[in-house]
C-alpha cells in the first residue's frame, strides 16, 4: 500500500503542519480508506468506545437577526409565522417541561443583535424590562438554571462583558466559526450580507472567550462554496485558539443542506464523501478534540461517520424541534443508542460541558451538576434513560 508520511507522523503521536494536512487531503483522493482508518484509530485511542450526546431543550428565544446568511432558514422577519420571541413565561414553562423529561441542556439560541435592526425587537425587549437580547439571555439562563437545567448560549458575537455576565449561569457557550476565509464574505458568497460572520470578528470573540476561560463549542460549515484548503485552514485557526487557551471543548462539522426559503436553495448539499473526508481530517488535525456531527443531518449514515472518527452526536431533544434545520427532525434517543451500540460503541449522555474541561467552569455550577453526575463526569445513566 502507498504510504503517506504525515499520516505516519500522526500515528506516532506527532503533530502535523497545515501543509502536511493539505498533503493528506491530496492523498485521500486515491486512498480514502487510509485516512478513515487513521481517524478511527485516533478516536479509539483518545475516546475509547464512548460516543456522547447532550439531552437538550432548544429555546428559540428571539429569531430575528440583523444579518443575512445565504443558507439560513432560522432567521425570521417580524410578523412571519416562524418569528419567535419567547416570553418569560414560555421560558419558564419550557424549562419545567425539559426538567420533567430529564433534559440537562438548555440551548439558548438567538439571531445576531435583533434590536439593532428591528424596532419591534427593541420595543418588545424594552416592554419586558431588557435593553438588549444579551440582557434577556442572562435572565432566561437564570430561569433555566433554577429549574435544574444547564444553559449553553449560542447568540452570535457577544461582547466580552456580555459573555462574562453569561458565564455565571452558562456552563459553556457556542459560536460557529463557519469558515476562516475572508472570501466567504465577498459578493455572491454566503456571508456577503452577514458582517458578524467575518472571520476576524468571529476569531476575536472566540479568543475573548478563551481569555474569560469559557468552554466553547465551535465548528465549520462544509459545502458552502469553500475550497478544501479553506476548511483545513479553518480547522487550524480553531486549533491555534485551543493551543493558546485550551477552551475549545468540541468542534462541530455541519454539512450544508439547501433550504427552500434561502438564496442558496439551488446549491447542492455537501457531497457525502467530501464531508466525511473533512470530518476525518478534523480528527487527524486535533486527535484529542471532541468531534461532533449532528445526527439529524445525516440520518442514514451513523456507521459511516463513526468510521470517520467522530465521538459525539451533539444535542438531541426529546421535546423541541431543530429550529436551525426544521426539515430534519431529531432522531429518537433510543434509535441513536441502538445504532451506536450496533457499531460497537457505548452511548453516554454528557452535560453541555465535557468532563475533561469541567474544571474550567465555576464550583457553583459544578456543584449543581454533581447530584446527577457519574464518577467520570457524564450524566448518570439512570437520570437520562
Ligand atoms: S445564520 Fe445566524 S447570523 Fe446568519 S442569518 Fe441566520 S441567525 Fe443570522
Amino acid at each position: 500500500m502507498v504510504s503517506c508520511e504525515p499520516l505516519n507522523r500522526i500515528l506516532d503521536g506527532k503533530q502535523i503542519s497545515k501543509e502536511q494536512a493539505y498533503e493528506i487531503f491530496e492523498f485521500s483522493k486515491h486512498n480514502s480508506d487510509a485516512i478513515y482508518k487513521t481517524a478511527n484509530t485516533l478516536r479509539n485511542l483518545h475516546k475509547k468506545n464512548t460516543i456522547t450526546f447532550s439531552k437538550k431543550a432548544f429555546f428559540n428565544l428571539v429569531n430575528l437577526c440583523r444579518d443575512v446568511c445565504g443558507y439560513c432558514t432560522y432567521k425570521a422577519e417580524p410578523g412571519e409565522q416562524k418569528a419567535s420571541m419567547m416570553s418569560k413565561k414560555n421560558v419558564q414553562e419550557l424549562s419545567a417541561l425539559a426538567k420533567k423529561y430529564h433534559c440537562t441542556e438548555a440551548l439558548f439560541v438567538t439571531g445576531e443583535r435583533p434590536e439593532e435592526k428591528y424596532p419591534e425587537a427593541k420595543a418588545w425587549l424594552k416592554e419586558n424590562g431588557f435593553s438588549s437580547t444579551a440582557e434577556y439571555l442572562v435572565y432566561a439562563s437564570e430561569i433555566a438554571l433554577d429549574q435544574g437545567l444547564f444553559p449553553h448560549t449560542n447568540a452570535g458575537n457577544l461582547t466580552k462583558s456580555e459573555m462574562n455576565d453569561l458565564k455565571k449561569t452558562n456552563v459553556s457557550m457556542g459560536l460557529m466559526l463557519e469558515n476562516s476565509s475572508e472570501r466567504m464574505s465577498e459578493q455572491k458568497m454566503p456571508h456577503y450580507l452577514a458582517p458578524s460572520k467575518t472571520p476576524k470578528t468571529r476569531l476575536q470573540v472566540l479568543s475573548n472567550a478563551g481569555e474569560l476561560k469559557i468552554p466553547m463549542t465551535t465548528g465549520v460549515l462544509v459545502g458552502i462554496g469553500e475550497t478544501p484548503h479553506e476548511i483545513i485552514d479553518s480547522l487550524f485557526a480553531i486549533k491555534d485558539l485551543h493551543d493558546r487557551f485550551g477552551h475549545i471543548q468540541e468542534i462541530i462539522l455541519q454539512n450544508f443542506q439547501p433550504k427552500q426559503d434561502t438564496w442558496m436553495k439551488n446549491m447542492p448539499s455537501a457531497e457525502e464523501n467530501y464531508f466525511k473526508t473533512m470530518v476525518a481530517l478534523a480528527r487527524i488535525i486535533m486527535p484529542q478534540m471532541n468531534i461532533q456531527i449532528p445526527p439529524n443531518l445525516s440520518p442514514n449514515s451513523y456507521q459511516y461517520f463513526l468510521d470517520a472518527g467522530i465521538n459525539d452526536w451533539g444535542g438531541i431533544s426529546p421535546l423541541t424541534q431543530d429550529y436551525v434545520n426544521p426539515e430534519f427532525g431529531w432522531p429518537q434517543i433510543e434509535f441513536v443508542d441502538e445504532h451506536t451500540k450496533n457499531a460497537g460503541f457505548e452511548l453516554k449522555a454528557r452535560f453541555p460541558i465535557y468532563p475533561e474541561i469541567m474544571n474550567m467552569t465555576s464550583p457553583y455550577l459544578r456543584d449543581k451538576m454533581t447530584p446527577i453526575m457519574d464518577k467520570a463526569g457524564y450524566v448518570l445513566e439512570e437520570y437520562w434513560r
